[in-house]
């Protein structure tokens, strides 16, 4: 059952590495028995999905946009959203910052990166990524909070391939963090791992796993 999952997903942590329960396609009563359990972060991707559950369910969860953000879409979670995970053009970045702005609020953003050999029309490319704080407009952005980076492995069996790219991830965070955040304790998160890698992402020094499956089941589309 959900809370025993939960559980055993909790009691797995690695210090310093929380959990995302992943809700997107269950419903609010599941995400009620994980936050009767204490957990009080949940991600999310379909901004229709998210707009009602977090109308339903108690103010104190703190939400992750975790999937594609469209920027038409910035506005309808801007009053709410914790963090949006997966950000991955300056342009959804202004977005972000001109509606957190108008709701008067700061939300939280990870710079999502293509490291997988899957093909993906999402995520930054490493020198994508350098290009973009490199130019430098994020830094007048005073209602975005950059807070680290977010990534998928490529979806297969081989455990060392997914902690090789894992592991490029973790080795950029630390160039990132030298080059551009030094002094911001606000850039610390490294969002990796999902139900199926989440153990070996800990090992590679995640600081938030992102599990679905392995806690709610199989998703009912
Ligand atoms: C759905 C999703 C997850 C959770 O995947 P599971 O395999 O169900 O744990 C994690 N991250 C992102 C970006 C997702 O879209």
């Amino acid at each position: 059952m959900i809370q025993e999952r939960l559980h055993n997903v909790l009691d797995s942590l690695t210090p310093g590495c929380r959990l995302v329960a992943v809700s997107k396609y269950h419903p609010a009563e599941a995400i009620l028995a994980c936050y009767n359990e204490g957990q009080r972060v949940f991600g999310e991707s379909h901004e229709q999905e998210i707009r009602q559950k977090h109308e339903l369910l108690p103010k104190d969860i703190e939400w992750h946009f975790i999937g594609h953000l469209q920027t038409n879409k910035v506005k309808y979670i801007a009053p709410y959203i914790d963090m949006v995970e997966a950000c991955d053009s300056l342009k959804l970045m202004k977005e972000i910052e001109k509606h957190a702005a108008k709701n008067n609020r700061v939300i939280k953003v990870l710079l999502e990166l293509h490291i997988a050999e899957e093909e993906s029309k999402y995520g930054l490319s490493l020198d994508d990524c350098r290009r973009l704080l490199a130019d430098g407009e994020w830094r007048d952005m005073q209602h975005v909070s950059i807070c680290g980076l977010m990534m998928m492995a490529s979806n297969t069996d081989d455990e060392e391939q997914i902690r090789r790219e894992f592991t490029v991830a973790a080795d950029f965070f630390d160039e990132v963090k030298a080059e551009y955040f030094a002094d911001d304790d606000n850039f610390r998160e490294r969002s990796w791992g999902m139900s199926s890698d989440f153990k070996i992402a800990m090992q590679c020094r995640s600081t938030m796993v992102r599990v679905g499956t392995y806690i709610f089941g199989e998703r009912q589309y």
